[in-house]
């Protein structure tokens, strides 16, 4: 079969070939791959930053948000042939330590856990993959393509939980929401966050393209410029850009008592401020910051569901533009317009 492989920390290493059919060892569910979403993770990976292949091996398959249709869900599973499947990207470490142990392989403490795609374990960007029946989340037959927005979503499923779960520490009841970043994560945190009462602002640089109709056709509020420049004090921060100065001031301008969840994977950068003076900011303000990444089973169960019950066509307007494989060196280049670019190996 043909897959998308990179050796990891190699860049320019990246290659659409022929490959070995998945691995038995690999789950006795069947799946022919329909899509694999594209993100931050997979360029980072693919320039060499990023990346680890399953032990002994050099070459690691590339893709961690599927979306498959179960061709075999072989002898023990409650999946039937046709279903469509999205693979959960992160196993527990071995050991196991005490979060893995309890199933919150998310919040994994000695960094031991294995990734789809990213850490160890091949992921998704070949024609057949393999899993667990117990790592294969059935998505609603009616969703389709936007089955693919699955894992994204799951990763801004738990950091909303992280969120609501910090606000419990004392009496608060916040009334806006700011998103930094109007990319995939950033824009599927606006929808969730539309569904509350809460008035949902997005900071993005774009001021064309189709980000600013995708917000506003939430009834949230889009900005460009400076997070300072807002005419409000957040009371809720997700930043989803991993951009040292927008994270800065992110910590500056969240309201007392506010909650800035940290989502964004970034490289570098220049204090732009003093660490104390951050520091001195968020201890006057009682403010949180909480990263949060990945996402455990009850975060994808729920996710599932907020998936299905949202608006379709807002959804399909997130997937901006689909690539064949053998293309995927196009998939992974940013242009201007993009929201989410998917690599479709077959139609549905
Ligand atoms: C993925 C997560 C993963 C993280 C770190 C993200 O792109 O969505 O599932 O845990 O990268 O490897």
């Amino acid at each position: 079969m043909k897959a998308i492989t990179v050796d990891p920390m190699q860049s320019g290493s990246a290659r659409y070939e022929d490959f070995p059919e998945p691995d038995v060892n690999e789950g006795s569910v069947l799946v022919e791959a329909v899509a694999v979403g594209v993100c931050g993770t997979d360029v980072d990976i693919v320039e060499g930053n990023y990346g680890w292949a399953p032990p002994g091996k050099s070459r690691l398959v590339l893709g961690h948000e599927s979306l498959g249709r179960v061709i075999d869900p072989g002898p023990r599973s409650s999946l039937k042939r046709g279903d469509l499947v999205v693979g959960i990207v992160r196993r527990p470490d071995p050991v196991p330590c005490p979060n893995c142990a309890v199933g919150e392989w998310d919040m994994c403490s000695n960094g031991l856990y294995t990734e789809r795609g990213i850490k160890e374990i091949h992921g998704f960007m070949s024609e057949r993959w393999r899993t667990e029946p117990e790592y294969a989340i059935k998505v609603d037959a009616s969703l389709g393509i936007l089955g693919v927005l699955l894992e994204p979503m799951t990763v801004i499923t738990k950091a909303i939980e992280q969120v609501f779960q910090a606000g419990q520490r004392a009496y608060w009841e916040p009334k806006t929401v700011l998103v930094t970043g109007a990319g995939p994560i950033g824009l599927l945190a606006a929808l969730r966050f539309s569904v509350r009462n809460l008035q949902v602002h997005v900071l993005d640089r774009a001021d064309t393209g189709p980000k600013p109709d995708l917000v506003r056709a939430l009834g949230a509020t889009y900005h460009t410029g400076s997070v300072l420049d807002l005419d409000f004090d957040p009371d809720i921060i997700v930043e989803c850009t991993g951009v040292g100065p927008v994270i800065a001031d992110s910590i500056q301008k969240v309201a007392s008592g506010g909650i800035i969840c940290l989502t964004g994977v970034g490289h570098g950068g220049v204090a732009s401020r003093a660490v104390a003076d951050v520091a001195k900011a968020v201890v006057l303000k009682n403010n949180v910051i909480v990263g949060s990444v990945n996402a455990n089973k009850r975060h994808w169960y729920r996710a599932g569901q907020n998936l299905a019950n949202s608006d379709r066509a807002w959804l399909s307007r997130l997937i901006t533009r689909r690539e064949k494989p053998q293309d995927f060196q196009k998939a992974l280049e940013r242009q201007p317009d993009d929201v989410k670019v998917s690599i479709q190996f077959c139609e549905i």
